[in-house]
């Protein structure tokens, strides 16, 4: 099923925070959703050794009832674009950069520029969410059933279209 960005939050049951990357234009239509805490990153990234931001979401899933976490990438991105292209040399951001740089031997010659860059973006938003799922606060939560942590990319070239991209636990069903 194809949900518009509305849509798709409007069928979130619960509290949820949302990691908008901070040039989505998108998160302006969602910012006022009560059940919906946007919280902005840049480019999206959240290393999981962040104590601020770890923390943040520990007390939200402590106090404010939040039990999803969302990391919800944008095709229209200039933050990863920028960080991919032209690098920096900031050390904040040289985990996203490896993080970005890691695919750039996988383009597909048989699709379009704009279409690996969507590919590349799909990947790394993928990533993400197994990288801060590795934070053992939120392991502590995702193996015990409090929290689910989901990637999605919001479609802004194409009316804000939302894809799903994955979703953890699955790894603790059953397996641990
Ligand atoms: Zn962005």
């Amino acid at each position: 099923m194809e949900y518009n960005l509305n849509d798709y939050v409007n069928n979130i049951k619960g509290k949820v925070i949302m990691i908008c990357c901070n040039d989505c234009c998108a998160m302006s239509t969602i910012i006022h959703n009560e059940n919906i805490l946007v919280y902005t990153s840049f480019g999206n990234f959240i290393s999981p050794e962040n104590k601020e931001d770890i923390d943040f979401f520990d007390f939200c899933i402590k106090n404010e009832g939040v039990a999803t976490i969302i990391i919800a990438g944008h095709f229209n991105c200039k933050i990863i674009k920028h960080i991919w292209t032209n690098g920096t040399e900031n050390a904040k951001w040289i985990n996203m950069q490896k993080s970005l740089r890691k695919w750039e031997n996988e383009y597909d010659s048989t699709i379009s520029v704009s279409e690996n860059e969507k590919e590349i973006i799909r990947k790394y938003i993928f990533d993400q969410v197994n990288y801060i799922s590795q934070n053992s606060f939120l392991e502590r939560y995702l193996s015990s059933g409090k929290l689910i942590i989901k990637g999605i990319i919001i479609d802004d070239l194409n009316k804000n279209r939302v894809e799903e991209l994955c979703k953890i636990p699955i790894k603790y069903n059953g397996i641990k």
